[in-house]
């Protein structure tokens, strides 16, 4: 595990608006505290610093992993990962109620490998919507 300053934490915190940068549901909900990612892992060379991390809900960290890119399940060919901080999520992703439908090649391997359209994850996202607390909203994507 990283060391990742207070400071740091906090700021990426602020950023995302409590929410995870890849499946959008509110930090306020979960009964786990979310995990401050870095989005290019340091094992490809990715720093602790700001432009590298994300906020991310647990269930999003563990599946990403140390994985940076994977096959498009349409394309049949290598694709990067969403990247939250240089990419918008509203570029590579619908919202249609719980679902969330990918839009290009760095959505669909994402979509794919955190398997954010899992039934846990519907279900979850439904009971979110109905309390009217999804999707959550990113200050800086808008
Ligand atoms: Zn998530």
């Amino acid at each position: 595990m990283t060391y990742i300053a207070y400071s740091m934490k906090q700021a990426v915190i602020k950023r995302a608006g409590n929410c995870c940068e890849y499946c959008l549901i509110t930090k306020d909900d979960t009964l786990f505290s979310f995990h401050i990612e870095h989005i290019i892992p340091l094992r490809h060379t990715g720093k602790t610093e700001l432009e590298n991390l994300c906020l991310s809900c647990p269930r999003c960290n563990l599946l990403k992993a140390t994985d940076i890119a994977s096959i498009d399940p349409q394309t049949k060919l290598l694709a990067p990962f969403f990247n939250p901080r240089k990419q918008k999520w509203v570029d590579h992703f619908h919202p249609d109620g719980p679902i969330i439908k990918p839009l290009t090649p760095e959505g669909r391997v994402l979509v794919n490998v955190l398997q954010l359209n899992s039934d846990k994850r519907l279900s979850q996202r439904t009971l979110m919507i109905k309390l009217g607390q999804y999707p959550c909203k990113i200050p800086e994507s808008e």
